[in-house]
């Protein structure tokens, strides 16, 4: 039988699928699942509640007469809907998850264990202060690592995500202009920025003025200073940008913002590529969120959980956001009101109810204490390391618009070697989930035509790289040999195939109705 380099049978010794029309509609340990609403039948509940007597005058005519609608089943019912959900699910845990600007990275258990400890895992943002000492001591500690990561003097710790810390970033810098009595409107953004970018600068009242990439990557510096006035608030960058390239401009790019008046904004969720190696504070940043759930391994994906704290330079740090954590002498002290802020506060508001992501805060300081300040740089160096293995390794079949390298912690390639396939980047990527992978970031950034974004991450063994260039090489291969059914087709092998995008996007249905479930025949 022939065998493929990892000893598994190849995809020619593999016998013909057999569309096999099931009993059950099951296909083998892949069950069919219908939506919890579908399966749920009246009158049925896993737990017994007394009748309750409510009294009618109270609610004034408003008390519900119609049944609520909401899914009968029992306790295992439910747990088995949910899990067989999540069987559906692909997750870091299952496999190798290329998906660029992710940093999807596996998630040491032990920081998982640490954020259940009962002291950090049970405690309430509302508890007196005096009985939460241990919680504000780690905030105040993960505040140093970050603070001393980038070699800036603040950081505004209660940010979500890192959307949510750009805009914590941009209304800071909006409060130092007010702070200046200036009203500049627009901020510089490069066109390769990741989306939220242009929209955090919007949503902050600012215009957004696009700045072109050049042909190797990078942002087009010389327009980019060319653009430079006394209306530009901001410039906002991401480094290493979204190409997976360093900006080596940065520096000038900063001195000309602060010639100007103007700030610079470093998007840093690409902090994995360069913590430990090079601190934004020495290349002018004055502000840059960093996505604790990418490179300091907090499990993400579906909407959360994240954070995104902001450093801040000395020019903006007094408008950091409240609450403010404060040593007051042998205390903690978090401050969340004006009355009680220290000399100098000028805080613009607040981000959100609370402190953070308590939870996230530990699971991050957790990563940083157990792998020390040479493990965060080793893990960068890693991280760029598998990325340019990827690189080098696809380049000559699948076409790397930078190729010539090196990249940073991303490899970016395009759809050129895709041109008289028939098979496009969506095509090639449906096709990866046959082959058992999460396909990589597509179609962004847009500064390169079909883009493809690999970000293998640090923790990939060579051996789990070598298993992913193997499959790319083979079907980058089959695309070229223009074996389009292979592509057109897939996913082959998903719970569920190819979906209909444009009908999704042009009539989606935002509304599920109540069908009766097929029943079997008497
Ligand atoms: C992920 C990412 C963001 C946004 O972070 P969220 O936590 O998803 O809001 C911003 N910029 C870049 C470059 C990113 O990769």
């Amino acid at each position: 039988m022939p065998m493929n380099a990892q000893g598994r049978p190849s995809a020619a010794a593999a016998v013909e699928r057999v569309d096999l029309a099931t009993i059950s509609g099951d296909r083998g340990l892949d069950h069919e699942e219908p939506l919890i609403f579908e399966l749920g039948r009246e009158g049925v509940t896993g737990v017994d509640i007394p009748e309750v007597q409510l009294s009618a005058a109270r609610l004034d005519g408003q008390r519900r007469c119609a049944p609520i609608g909401l899914p009968g089943l029992s306790e295992p019912e439910v747990v088995r809907h949910y899990v067989r959900l999540s069987r559906m699910n692909y997750a870091i845990d299952a496999g190798l998850y290329p998906l660029g600007s992710c940093t999807m990275k596996h998630n040491p258990r032990l920081n998982e264990k640490m954020a259940r400890l009962s002291g950090f895992g049970d405690i309430h943002p509302l508890q007196p202060q005096q009985t939460v000492q241990g919680a504000l001591a780690l905030i105040s500690e993960l505040m140093r690592w970050l603070t001393t990561l980038t070699g800036m003097p603040a950081v505004a710790m209660s940010p979500k995500a890192g959307a949510h810390g750009e805009l914590c970033g941009l209304l800071t810098i909006r409060a130092a202009l007010d702070a200046r009595g200036e009203n500049r409107t627009r901020i510089l953004v490069p066109s390769s920025a990741h989306g939220t970018n242009p929209a955090t600068a919007a949503l902050a009242g600012f215009t957004v003025d696009e700045v072109p990439a050049t042909d190797d990557g990078h942002v087009d510096a010389d327009a980019l200073e060319a653009k430079l006035d006394a209306d530009v608030a901001a410039i906002m960058l991401t480094n290493p940008n979204t190409c997976g390239l360093f900006e080596p401009r940065i520096k000038e790019l900063a001195d000309a913002a602060h010639k100007i008046g103007g700030y610079f904004y470093c998007d840093g969720a690409n902090f994995n590529a360069i913590a430990g190696r090079v601190r934004p504070g020495d290349l002018g940043v004055d502000a840059m969120h960093i996505n604790l759930h990418k490179t300091f391994s907090t499990p993400h994906g579906g909407g959360g959980p994240g954070a995104g704290p902001v450093v801040l330079s000395a020019a903006l740090a007094a408008y950091a956001p409240l609450p403010l954590l404060m040593h007051d002498g042998e205390r903690l002290r978090l401050v969340e009101e004006r009355g009680a802020l220290p000399a100098g506060a000028k805080p613009f508001g607040r981000m959100c109810a609370f402190h953070g992501q308590m939870g996230m805060f530990v699971g991050a300081i957790s990563y940083m204490l157990s792998h020390g300040a040479d493990g965060i740089r080793q893990a960068s160096e890693d991280a760029v390391l598998s990325a340019n293995y990827i690189l080098a390794s696809l380049k000559d079949v699948v076409s790397a618009p930078f190729g010539d390298g090196p990249c940073m912690h991303e490899a970016l390639f395009d759809d050129s070697f895709l041109q008289g396939s028939g098979v496009t980047t969506l095509d090639f990527a449906k096709a990866m989930i046959d082959e058992g992978y999460h396909p990589m970031t597509m179609y962004f950034p847009l500064v390169v035509h079909g883009a493809m974004l690999i970000e293998p991450t640090e923790s990939e063994s060579k051996e789990s790289l070598d298993r992913f260039i193997h499959v790319m090489r083979g079907l980058a291969e089959e695309a070229k040999a223009a074996k389009r059914e292979r592509f057109e087709g897939a996913p082959y092998y998903a719970p569920r195939r190819r979906l209909d995008e444009t009908l999704a996007a042009r009539k989606p249905v935002l509304r599920w109705r109540r069908r009766e479930l097929p029943q079997a025949a008497e």
